[in-house]
C-alpha cells in the first residue's frame, strides 16, 4: 500500500531533513578507528546529539546516545501488537574521508527536466551517460546534488532520513498496526569498524535491516566472505659486498616471487560479479624479513578455504625455492551474510513483500564488499540491506533521488505492518 506520496507534507519534511543532515560534518577517520578510537572523530558525536534531539521531539521512546556514539531509540508496538517480534533499522552517521564532507552545499533541483547539470570543479551530471539520472528526469523527480566541492553524504544520511521519516509517520498514524521497532544509528561504518562497539545488550530485535544501499530496487542479502592473509618471509641477509651465490636469501625477492605467482586473472581489477579474488594490499620489509598482506574474497565458503590453502602452497613454494622461511596467518574479516539469512528466510521474504507492496521489484545484488549488516548477521542478527536512492557514492558527483528516498521510507512503513503478519 502506498502511504507516502510524492509532493506531500511528509515528502517535503524528508527533503528538509536530508538537506539538514548533509550540512552537518560527520567524516570518520580510518587511522583513528584502526587505533581503537570510537567514534573516530568528535564530529560524529555532534551529528548524533542533533539526531538525539530530533528523535526525542519526534516522539521516539528510550532514546539514548552511548559513550561510543551509538544512538538508540524505539517506537513501542501499537495496541494489540505487543507480542509481535521487534525488529531494528540501522543506518550509519559517518561519511567517507576520501572526499571532504565539510561545508557541504546541497543543490536542490526540483522538477528535474533532464538538462546536463554543471557543478564546480568541471563536474557534470549528464543523463545521457547516467541511466539512473535519465530515469529521474523521466519521473520529474527532485534531485539533490553537491556543488562539486565536497561529497553529499547520501551514504548514509539518506538512510537516516528515510528511517526517521517512516517512523515519524507511524508515530502520527496510529491506524497502521506495527510491533516494537528499534533504531540504531552507528558511527564509523566507512572505516570498517561500525559494529565494533555495537550495544547488542540494548537490542531486543532478533532481526534487522540496514538502510544503506543505492539505486531503487536494490536488495542486498549476500556479500563476500572476507579474510586477510599476512605472509612473512624470512631471508638470510648478507652484505651485498660479501653476498655470494647460495649464501644470501633476500626476503624481498622471495615476497616478489610469491606475489607474481598469484593467479593473474583473479584480482579485483580482473574480476566482476560473483568472481572472487586475491588482492595484494601491502608489502614492506628488508632483505631479512618481508611481509605481504592480501585480501582474499569469495562468495563461497568452500572456495574461500581453497583460496587460503593456495596462498599457503604458493608461499611455501616461493620460500622453498630460495631457501627462505615463511609464516602465513589468515584473519577473518567478515562472512557472507547469505548463510545467516538462509536460516531465517522470513526476514528477507517479508522485505520482498514490502518492496512489491510499494510497486518496487527487488533486484538482488551481491555486494562485492561487506556491510554493517554482514557483521550483525554473523553476530546472530540476520540483516539484509535496503536501498536509499543515493547514487555515485563517495564522490563529489554524488546525487540523491527524492522519489527513491521516499520510496525507501514507504517500504519501511509497509514492512512495519507486514512484520505483524509473520
Ligand atoms: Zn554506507
Amino acid at each position: 500500500m502506498k502511504y507516502l506520496e510524492f509532493n506531500s507534507k511528509e515528502c517535503d519534511e524528508l527533503l528538509d531533513r536530508f538537506v539538514k543532515y548533509t550540512k552537518i560534518h560527520s567524516t570518520s577517520s580510518s587511522e583513528n578507528a584502526d587505533n581503537g578510537i570510537c567514534p573516530s572523530t568528535s564530529e560524529q558525536f555532534e551529528f548524533a546529539r542533533q539526531l538525539e534531539k530530533e528523535l526525542v521531539s519526534s516522539g521516539f521512546d528510550n532514546v539514548e546516545l552511548t559513550d561510543k556514539c551509538y544512538l538508540y531509540g524505539m517506537i513501542p508496538a501499537s495496541a494489540g501488537c505487543e507480542n509481535v517480534k521487534p525488529f531494528c533499522l540501522l543506518a550509519h552517521m559517518d561519511t567517507v574521508e576520501e572526499v571532504s564532507g565539510l561545508n557541504v552545499k546541497p543543490q536542490i533541483v526540483k522538477n528535474y527536466d533532464g538538462k546536463i547539470l554543471s557543478l564546480k570543479n568541471s563536474i557534470t551530471l549528464d543523463p545521457s551517460k547516467i541511466p539512473e539520472l535519465k530515469q529521474a528526469a523521466d519521473e520529474n523527480d527532485t534531485i539533490i546534488t553537491t556543488d562539486g566541492t565536497t561529497l553529499l553524504g547520501g551514504d548514509d544520511k539518506a538512510g537516516i532520513a528515510a528511517i526517521v521519516t517512516a517512523l515519524s509517520y507511524l508515530i502520527s498514524h496510529k491506524e497502521i498496526k506495527h510491533g516494537p521497532i528499534e533504531v540504531l544509528f552507528s558511527p564509523d561504518e566507512e572505516t570498517g569498524h561500525g559494529m565494533d562497539n555495537v550495544p547488542l545488550e540494548k537490542l531486543k530485535s532478533k532481526f534487522a535491516y540496514t538502510v544503506d544501499g543505492g539505486h531503487i530496487g536494490e536488495l542486498e542479502s549476500e556479500c563476500f566472505n572476507a579474510f586477510r592473509s599476512d605472509i612473512t618471509f624470512f631471508g638470510v641477509p648478507s652484505h651485498t659486498n660479501n653476498a655470494r651465490k647460495n649464501k644470501m636469501v633476500n626476503a624481498i625477492s622471495v615476497a616478489a616471487k610469491f606475489l607474481e605467482s598469484l593467479p593473474h586473472t583473479e584480482r579485483p581489477e580482473t574480476t566482476d560479479g560473483r568472481e572472487g579474488f586475491y588482492c595484494p594490499l601491502k608489502i614492506d620489509g628488508n632483505m631479512e624479513k618481508a611481509s605481504v598482506s592480501l585480501f582474499l574474497r569469495d562468495f563461497d565458503r568452500d572456495n574461500m578455504e581453497k583460496r587460503k590453502s593456495l596462498v599457503e602452497q604458493l608461499a611455501s613454494a616461493a620460500a622453498a625455492s630460495s631457501g627462505a622461511k615463511v609464516e602465513v596467518r589468515h584473519i577473518q574479516q567478515y562472512l557472507n551474510m547469505k548463510e545467516g539469512l538462509d536460516k531465517v528466510p522470513s526476514v528477507k521474504e517479508v522485505l520482498i513483500k514490502a518492496y512489491r507492496e510499494c510497486g518496487v521489484e527487488p533486484v538482488m545484488t551481491p555486494i562485492r564488499g561487506g556491510t554493517d549488516g554482514s557483521r550483525l548477521t554473523e553476530m546472530g542478527i540476520p540483516t539484509p540491506n535496503i536501498f536509499t536512492g543515493a547514487h555515485n557514492y563517495h564522490s563529489a558527483s554524488e546525487w540523491v533521488s527524492l522519489r527513491q528516498m521516499l520510496k525507501a521510507a514507504d517500504i519501511i512503513v509497509n514492512l512495519s505492518f507486514l512484520v505483524t503478519k509473520i
